[in-house]
C-alpha cells in the first residue's frame, strides 16, 4: 500500500503542478487572477492550457470537459478529445487558452426556467480559475460556470462566486473599522458532513421505486430499526470497510480531504466528512464526492443512496453545512479573540450572522428545499422546518448581559464593557452539542443542519453568504459614518440582540412544545413544504436584498423560483406513478396469488376433512382480499389525481395541487400495500421488505 501523501491530490492541477509546469511569470500572474480575481491575458491563458494539456496527457487524459453544476441537481459535463489531425495523416494533442476559457454546450436540455429562449439554444461554460482542474477517469474536468447568451447565471456556481465577492466586500469594510487594514480578503469556509445509506446492488435492482426515485415507496416498518442504536458509531462491517478505503483513496487522488467516517444512527446509514475549505471548492468538492461514493459502490456490489429520506420510519439523511470565514491572514472572524478589541469584532461578525439568519430565514428554508427533504424537515429526528440559532448557554449569557446593561455572571462577574474586557474562552469542547437545532454555533462556526443528503451546498451557502453580507453593510454604513466608533458600536451590537434574540433557542428543537413557542409567541417562520417557501424567493425584500448585492437578477430569480416549483413536481409524479406501476403490476398480483393459493389449500383440506374449521386461512384470506380491494381503489384514486395534476399549467398551482391531494393519495395506497405486506408469505412479496434492505449487507 502506498503511502497517501505519495498519491494525494495526484489527479488534480494543484499549486504544486502548477508551479512545476509554468513559467514564473506566467504562474505568477495566474496567482493573480486565483487569489485577486484580475482578469487573466490570453497569452497566460494559452500557456497553461498547453500545460494542463501536457499534463493530463501524461496523467492518461485523452479528453476534456468543461465541468459544471445546472440547476438539475447533478453536474454536466461534454466531453472533447484533445485530437487533431496533424498533416502526416496523424493526430496531435491540442488544447488552447481558448478552448481553456471559455465552451458553447448547447444549453437547451438544461432547465433554464425561461431565461433562454429556445431559438437561443445556446450557452457558454467560463472556467473558474479558482477551483483546480483536475482529472476524472481519461477526461481532464474544469471547473466552469454555465451562463445563457444573455449572461444569466444557469448554474449554482456563479451565484455562489458572486455571494462569496458580497460577503468579501463588506467584511472588508468592517475589518478596516477595527483597523485591520492589512486584510486583503474574506472568504468563507465549509466542511460539509455527508450522510448516506449503502445496500446491495442486488436488493436495489428489485426495486423500482429506489431504482426510479431513489427511495423506497413501499414498505412495512421491519421488527428491528435503530432502537437499539447499536449501529451509531459501532464497528464498521468488513465490505463497507473496504467500500470506504476505496472510496477515500479515490477521493484522496482528487485532492479532496475526506478525513472522518463512522456509522450513523440508522441502520445501514454511514456519514463521511472531509476538511473544510474555500465555499467554492468545497461545493466543487461535495459534488464530486456524491458522484465518487455512488461510483465505487458499484464496484463493490453495493448502491450508495443519497435521497433524504429513503425509507420511511428510519432516520433520513442530512448534509451538516460547518460554516465559518476567514481572513487571507488565516484569522476565523467566528473565533473569539485574544485581545478585547478582537472580541468586540467577534461579537459584530456573531451579531451579523444573527441578524442574517433571523431576517432571512426563509430564504435559508427554501435554499434546502425539495420533495425529498420535505419528508426530512420536522420528521422527529431531523430539524424543524422553523429556523432558529443555537448558541450555547455561555454565549447567550454574554448576549444578554451586553442587551441589558447587565454585569455578565461568567467568569470574572464583571460589566461587559466592549473593547475593555476579554470574553471567556469558548472552548468548543465545553459548547453543549445541540444535535436538535438547525443552526448551532459550534464554538468557532456554524453549523447549518438543515440542508438534505443530495441538496447541492451551493444553494444554502449563497442566501447564508448574502444575508451576512447585507447585515456587514447595514453595520458599515452605519459605522463609517460614526463620530463615536466604541458607542456606535455597542448601539449596533445591542440593538441587533434586541431585534433577533427570538431566533436565538437553545432548548430541544425535537419539541412539539417549541414548534408551538416558535410560530404563536415568537412569529418565527414555518414553511413545512417546498411549494409553502420556495414562492417566497420572489418576495420583494428577498428580491431587493439579493439584487442590491448582485448575486442574482431578478431574471434569474423567477427562473429559479419556477425550476425548483418543477422539480418538486416532477419528482413527486414520477414517485407517484412509479407507486401506480408497482402496486398494479408486482403487489396486487403477489396477494392475489397468495390469496388464491390459500382458497386452495382451505379448500383441499375440507376435501380432505369436512369437520376442520380452516379458520387460519379463512381470515387471512377476508383480510387479504379487504386489502386488495382497497388497494384497488387507492391506485385508481392515485391515477385520477395524476391525470387531473397534467392538465394544470400553473407550476406553482401544481405544486399546491401535489402538496394537497397527491401526497395523501400516496400516502393510503401505500398503507394498503404495507398491511398486505406483513401478511403476506415471504416468498410471494414481490420485492425485498425493509428487514432485508437494512440489514443486508454481511
Ligand atoms: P461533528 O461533531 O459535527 O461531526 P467535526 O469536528 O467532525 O464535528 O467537524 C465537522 C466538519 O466541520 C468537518 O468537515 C470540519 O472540517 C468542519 N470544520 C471545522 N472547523 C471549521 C471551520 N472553522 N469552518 C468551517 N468548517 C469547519
Ligand atoms: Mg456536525
Amino acid at each position: 500500500m502506498k503511502n497517501v501523501s505519495d498519491y494525494f491530490g495526484c489527479k488534480v492541477f494543484d499549486d504544486r503542478v502548477m508551479k512545476a509546469n509554468l513559467s514564473a511569470k506566467v504562474y505568477q500572474s495566474l496567482r493573480k487572477t486565483i487569489d485577486e480575481g484580475e482578469k487573466l491575458d490570453i497569452g497566460v491563458a494559452n500557456a497553461v492550457a498547453a500545460a494542463m494539456k501536457d499534463w493530463a496527457v501524461a496523467n492518461g487524459a485523452t479528453h476534456y470537459t468543461h465541468w459544471f453544476q445546472p440547476l438539475t441537481g447533478v453536474t454536466a459535463e461534454k466531453h472533447d478529445s484533445f485530437i487533431s489531425p496533424s498533416p502526416d495523416g496523424g493526430v496531435i494533442m491540442e488544447f488552447s487558452g481558448k478552448e481553456l476559457i471559455k465552451g458553447e454546450p448547447d444549453a437547451s436540455s438544461f432547465p433554464s426556467g425561461g431565461l433562454r429562449a429556445t431559438f437561443e439554444a445556446r450557452g457558454y461554460t467560463a472556467w473558474d480559475p479558482t477551483s483546480y482542474a483536475f482529472i476524472k477517469g481519461k477526461t481532464l474536468c474544469i471547473p466552469t460556470a454555465f451562463c445563457s447568451y444573455g449572461g444569466e447565471a444557469l448554474d449554482k456556481k456563479t451565484p455562489l462566486l458572486r455571494s462569496m465577492e458580497a460577503l468579501n466586500k463588506h467584511a472588508l469594510r468592517i475589518l478596516h473599522l477595527f483597523g485591520n487594514d492589512d486584510v486583503r480578503c474574506v472568504r468563507t469556509s465549509v466542511g460539509p458532513e455527508q450522510e448516506y445509506f449503502l445496500i446491495t446492488q442486488e436488493m436495489y435492482e428489485q426495486r423500482k421505486d429506489l431504482r426510479f426515485t431513489g427511495r423506497t415507496l413501499f414498505g412495512a416498518k421491519p421488527p428491528k430499526g435503530q432502537e437499539m442504536d447499536d449501529h451509531y458509531f459501532g464497528v464498521i462491517k468488513p465490505r463497507v470497510a473496504a467500500y470506504m478505503e476505496e472510496l477515500n483513496e479515490e477521493l484522496w487522488k482528487l485532492g479532496i480531504l475526506a478525513k472522518t467516517e463512522h456509522n450513523e444512527v440508522a441502520p445501514a446509514q454511514h456519514e463521511l466528512a472531509p476538511i473544510y475549505t474555500t465555499t467554492n471548492i468545497a461545493t466543487d468538492h461535495n459534488q464530486l464526492t456524491m458522484e465518487i461514493m455512488q461510483k465505487v459502490a458499484a464496484k463493490h456490489g453495493l448502491v450508495c443512496l443519497l435521497h433524504e429520506k429513503p425509507f420511511a420510519g428510519v432516520n433520513g439523511s442530512g448534509k451538516h453545512n460547518n460554516w465559518s470565514l476567514a481572513t487571507d491572514k488565516g484569522v476565523n472572524l467566528l473565533s473569539p479573540g485574544e485581545t478585547p478589541y478582537e472580541n468586540a469584532q467577534f461579537l459584530l461578525f456573531l451579531c451579523a450572522v444573527i441578524k442574517a439568519v433571523d431576517d432571512y430565514q426563509d430564504l435559508l428554508r427554501l435554499s434546502v428545499a425539495t420533495a425529498g427533504n420535505d419528508h426530512r424537515l420536522g420528521a422527529n429526528e431531523a430539524p424543524p422546518a422553523v429556523v432558529s440559532i443555537f448558541l450555547g448557554d455561555e454565549l447567550n449569557g454574554v448576549l444578554e448581559a451586553i442587551e441589558t446593561d447587565t454585569p455578565y455572571a461568567g467568569a470574572e462577574k464583571t460589566q461587559m464593557k466592549l473593547g475593555v474586557d476579554v470574553l471567556p474562552k469558548f472552548n468548543r469542547d465545553t459548547t453543549d452539542r445541540n444535535r436538535t437545532s438547525p443552526f448551532a454555533f459550534t464554538g468557532n462556526k456554524f453549523e447549518f443542519r438543515m440542508l438534505g443528503s443530495s441538496n447541492s451546498i451551493a444553494c444554502a451557502n449563497i442566501m447564508l453568504n448574502s444575508a451576512v453580507a447585507e447585515s456587514l453593510k447595514v453595520y458599515a454604513d452605519r459605522l463609517e459614518k460614526a463620530e463615536n466608533f466604541e458607542e456606535d458600536l455597542r448601539e449596533v451590537i445591542q440593538k441587533t440582540i434586541k431585534d433577533h434574540k427570538h431566533i436565538i433557542f437553545n432548548g430541544n428543537g425535537y419539541d412539539d412544545a417549541w414548534l408551538k413557542e416558535a410560530t404563536e409567541k415568537r412569529g418565527l417562520l414555518n414553511y413545512s413544504t417546498t411549494p409553502d417557501c420556495v414562492p417566497h424567493l420572489l418576495d420583494k425584500k428577498n428580491v431587493q436584498m439579493l439584487t442590491s448585492h448582485k448575486v442574482f437578477s431578478e431574471a434569474e430569480l423567477k427562473s429559479r423560483c419556477e425550476i425548483m416549483l418543477e422539480n418538486y413536481c416532477k419528482t413527486v409524479l414520477i414517485e407517484a406513478n412509479t407507486m401506480i406501476d408497482m402496486a398494479r403490476t408486482e403487489i396486487a398480483p403477489a396477494v392475489s396469488a397468495y390469496t388464491f393459493d390459500l382458497a386452495n389449500t382451505a379448500a383441499a383440506k375440507k376435501h380432505v376433512d369436512m369437520s376442520v374449521s380452516c379458520n387460519y386461512e379463512a381470515d387471512l384470506l377476508k383480510k387479504l382480499a379487504r386489502l386488495e380491494d382497497q388497494i384497488a381503489v387507492k391506485t385508481d384514486e392515485l391515477e385520477d389525481a395524476v391525470m387531473k395534476l397534467q392538465e394544470e399549467e400553473c407550476v406553482e398551482t401544481e405544486a399546491f395541487m401535489i402538496r394537497d391531494l397527491l401526497l395523501d393519495k400516496m400516502g393510503e395506497l401505500r398503507i394498503a400495500c404495507d398491511e398486505a405486506e406483513t401478511l403476506t408469505a415471504k416468498k410471494y412479496w414481490p420485492f425485498p421488505t425493509y428487514g432485508s434492505l437494512l440489514f443486508g449487507i454481511k
